[in-house]
């Protein structure tokens, strides 16, 4: 391996990146010169080419996961008067979207290995509050959560399940994949996510009354879609039958999306290659504890969150983060807990200390880069910057 020796990084290694090839640029400008730009033909490709990655019998797909989000919880019923129970741990669009479709959002404890909705501490909550009519698990940086457990304190009250994959394309729980699972499961194409097309977002579910409705509510709660309508042979009659968004991807994504897929097992095969570095590397060092991916599933690896023990260490993650940067290397943290925020503390009454597991997450957590782009060099200098932090900063 090439060796830079011990200087710093020259340039600045950003922590997310879009991976954009000449592949991408062709089909987006084919699609462009289509004539056809908005939703039709690609979109439908699309749409057929994601079921076989998600394991679900329909998949459609929409502007962004946060409307995907959204419109699933329509889709299944679910609105006024219910409660969701979803994770601290996760980007403020999960907990949105249920307000967003007239819910209101409860959040249960995490686990402290993988981030993900601990199944004991939503028991507790479905014990103690009424009204809860769903969860929505988010599988934190592509770890799916356990889905056996969760789901059967679900199928025992008959709650619905709406997954948040945005990060856990290509995901498996148990040898099922992320798609397959919940009432609905619902996918991000944003440009940092695993698939990227700009903005976008999927909603794959195996009941076909909710993919027809969704469908409905993605576009206007019109009837039929716009490629029908405009499709030799279309009609130009219509009818609004719900009250729908304006939701609908676009042609000219779904192309880049397309371009994207067929890339997809080569650029999860590249971030699976560097979170194995970043853990061999990390695994002995007793400061660091490096993501725990649990032997029943595979991981989509979207983000590699590192945590820290403090215990070992005199420097705190903020402090981590600012010496990593002044090493040119970008980190960011994933996430913020909900109940850190103005809006959930003052609308819904959320307080950090009643999530202590996920608090503790928050307080030792940093990402590192990973993205199908990075080399293996690049991979050294983000290991050879935290282990220069460590060593001089070690208790
Ligand atoms: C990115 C993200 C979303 C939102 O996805 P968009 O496609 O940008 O709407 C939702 N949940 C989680 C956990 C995310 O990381």
């Amino acid at each position: 391996m090439e060796s830079r020796g011990r200087g710093p990084r020259p340039d600045f290694l950003h922590v997310l990146r879009p991976f954009i090839d000449d592949d991408d640029v062709r089909a987006v400008g084919e699609t462009l010169r289509s004539g056809w730009l908005t939703v039709g033909k690609k979109c439908i490709e699309f749409e057929e080419a994601l079921k076989p990655v998600v394991g679900a019998r329909h998949v459609h797909v929409v502007a962004s996961c946060t409307t995907a989000l959204e419109i699933a919880l329509r889709a299944l019923g679910i609105g006024r008067g219910d409660r969701v129970v979803t994770s601290p741990i996760t980007f403020t669009a999960t907990a949105a979207a249920i307000l967003h479709a007239g819910a209101e959002p409860v959040l249960a404890d995490v686990e402290s290995d993988t981030g993900n909705l601990d199944p004991a501490k939503v028991e507790r909550l479905l014990r103690s509050r009424g009204k809860i009519r769903a969860l929505m698990p988010v599988h934190f940086a592509g770890h799916p959560c356990e889905m056996d457990p969760l789901l059967s304190l679900t199928r025992k009250r008959r709650l619905l399940v709406v997954e948040d994959a945005a990060h856990a394309l290509t995901a498996s729980y148990r040898g099922r994949p992320i798609g397959s699972i919940g009432d609905a499961t619902c996918f991000s194409f944003f440009a940092c996510k695993n698939l990227c097309t700009i903005e976008g977002g999927a909603i794959a579910t195996n009941r076909t009354a909710v993919d027809r409705k969704a469908r409905v509510l993605s576009l206007h709660g019109i009837s039929r879609d716009a490629w029908q309508r405009y499709s030799k042979g279309g009609s130009w009659r219509y009818d609004v039958v719900d009250f729908g968004f304006k939701s609908n991807l676009t042609d000219v994504q779904a192309a880049l999306g397309l371009s994207q897929l067929a890339k997809l097992a080569r650029m999860q095969e590249r971030r699976e290659q560097i979170a194995a570095r970043y853990t061999a590397a990390f695994a002995a060092e007793e400061a660091l504890e490096p993501p725990t991916v649990r032997p029943h599933v595979t991981m989509a690896w979207h983000l590699y969150v590192l945590r820290l023990r403090p215990e070992c260490l005199r420097i705190n993650r903020d402090s981590f983060i600012e010496e990593l940067r002044r090493r040119n290397i970008g980190t960011s943290v994933h996430f913020i807990p909900l109940p850190l925020f103005t809006f959930y503390r003052k609308r819904l009454g959320f307080s950090a200390r009643a999530y202590p597991v996920a608090m503790d997450f928050f307080k030792r957590a940093l990402t590192l880069p990973l993205y199908p782009s990075l080399t293996d060099r690049d991979v050294d200098d983000v290991i050879t910057a935290v282990f220069d932090v460590v060593r001089r900063n070690l208790r």
